[in-house]
């Protein structure tokens, strides 16, 4: 499904930005954390001014590319500038319209989900925390079914997260986390830029075991690529 205009905070700021240089406070709010924000002019982060962990995987990505969730087409661009073939993907209509007056050559308005997306590709990134799209641990056999038909045969997939245990840190260096309850990546997101309120979504942080042992019931392997600097990591996936 996409996002309408009047839906889509996220979108209404990059289209702020990108047509002014400059853009008010795009907030978040969980039940689960303080509200926070989102700083703006990171959504359009250049090449050197990625996380090492996202340098990598562009490097990495090789054949025809789908970037999906792109949002301002930071990712796309930069990997048109290293003269690889991508396709961006979002379902804000107002960032597919940036990523396109911005120069991603392939931008579309279309849901990772919907399957008028028929093409095959070799490599599949999701950055940013891009295992969020997966939405929570139901959403894993939808997102690995669809992966297994979007990828050409040898391709792969690169995807960041972060594991949350450290907000469960107690004094002593032990984790209190609940094994009974739902899985601690959960979490529920709302944004607001302006007066633009977007609706509540579930978002999936989730930890490299956890994510492992998902991907190999679905026929998929799963490789440590990188770690970054604060319980965030790079994996490699490809069908097994
Ligand atoms: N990858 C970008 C943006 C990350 S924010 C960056 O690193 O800066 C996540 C993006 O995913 C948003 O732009 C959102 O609109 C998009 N998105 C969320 N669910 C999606 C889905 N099911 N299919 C395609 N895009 C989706």
């Amino acid at each position: 499904m996409l996002l309408p205009p009047h839906k889509d905070p996220m979108g209404a700021a990059i289209a702020d930005y990108h047509r002014t240089g400059r853009a008010g406070t795009l907030r978040v709010f969980s039940s689960q954390f303080d509200e926070d924000e989102i700083p703006v002019d990171t959504l359009f982060r250049t090449y050197p001014e990625m996380p090492a962990l996202e340098q990598r995987a562009l490097t990495l990505a090789t054949g025809r590319t789908l970037d999906v969730g792109a949002g301002s087409g930071c990712h796309a661009l930069a990997l048109q500038a290293m003269g690889k073939e991508v396709t961006a993907i979002d379902i804000s209509e107002l960032s597919v319209e940036v990523m396109r007056q911005r120069g991603v050559t392939d931008a579309r308005a279309i849901d990772l989900y919907d399957e008028h997306l028929d093409d095959s590709f070799d490599t599949i990134l999701l950055l940013m925390n891009g295992s969020g799209i997966i939405g929570n641990i139901d959403g894993m056999e939808r997102f690995f079914q669809r992966m297994k038909r979007l990828l050409a045969p040898g391709g792969c997939i690169y995807m960041d997260s972060s594991d949350l245990k450290y907000l469960f840190e107690e004094e002593d260096g032990t984790y209190l986390i609940d094994v009974a309850g739902e899985y601690y990546g959960l979490v529920d997101f709302r944004m607001q830029y302006k007066q633009v309120k977007g609706d509540t979504f579930d978002w999936l942080y989730i930890d490299f075991d956890t994510l492992s042992y998902y991907a190999e019931q679905y026929g998929f392997a799963t490789e440590m690529v990188c770690e970054g600097e604060h319980y965030d990591y790079l994996a490699r996936l490809s069908m097994a």
